[in-house]
């Protein structure tokens, strides 16, 4: 079966091929596409399904509709009070130019400054659109702890300042396949493979 990813990331698609084997998967980009929806969310999981919505509207045929699968994820710090959240790809950006990743790293670490409190987590909602009325949904995380200093230069994003104990490694000093099979991100793929799995 052939479904829709709403992404610009090809990256995100090489991973969401891996889990989905017996499936094509397409971005917008293969079309040419254009697709930068407005992310008017308040959570991760509505924004997933805003993104999934329009691609699905932008690829289907009137009354028939094709599947699509959409993300939304970031980081939450709980000394933060849930910040960034889902506003992490923005963080720290002003007028409307976004930070390298370094930079938001770093603006991140300051911010915490000392703060003993330093649990957070990345967070994935990830959706499954057939129709207007029919979604599969499912939310997922990789719990850790801010470290005080970047470590690693594997992943992306926020990865070289997620520290987790029971690796004693950042995200980014993981190979990308334990990355992918503990993440966030993965996890929830996965769970949608099982799903379609039972279809
Ligand atoms: P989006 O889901 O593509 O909108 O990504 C939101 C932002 O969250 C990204 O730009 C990253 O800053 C951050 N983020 C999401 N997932 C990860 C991850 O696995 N590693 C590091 N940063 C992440």
């Amino acid at each position: 079966m052939t479904i829709w990813f709403a992404t610009g990331n090809t990256g995100k698609r090489t991973e969401l091929a891996a889990i989905l084997p017996r499936h094509t998967i397409k971005i917008p980009a293969d079309e040419g596409i254009p697709f930068d929806p407005e992310e008017t969310g308040a959570t991760f999981a509505e924004n997933a399904l805003i993104k999934a919505r329009e691609l699905q509207r932008l690829v289907s045929k009137p009354h028939s509709p094709v599947p699509v699968i959409a993300d939304d994820s970031g980081i939450c710090v709980d000394a933060l009070g849930g910040r960034p959240g889902i506003h992490s790809s923005r963080y720290g950006s002003e007028g409307g130019l976004k930070l390298e990743s370094a930079d938001r790293n770093t603006l991140l670490l300051k911010e915490l400054g000392d703060n003993p409190l330093r649990s957070a987590r990345f967070v994935c909602a990830m959706a499954l659109l057939w129709s207007d009325d029919r979604f599969f949904l499912v939310q997922e995380t990789l719990e850790g702890e801010i470290i005080r200093e970047e470590r690693g230069t594997g992943g992306f994003g926020f990865d070289p300042i997620l520290y987790l104990p029971q690796f004693d490694r950042t995200v980014a000093e993981l190979p990308e396949e334990e990355k992918n099979r503990i993440s966030h991100r993965g996890k929830a793929g996965m769970a949608i493979a099982r799903f379609l799995g039972g279809q």
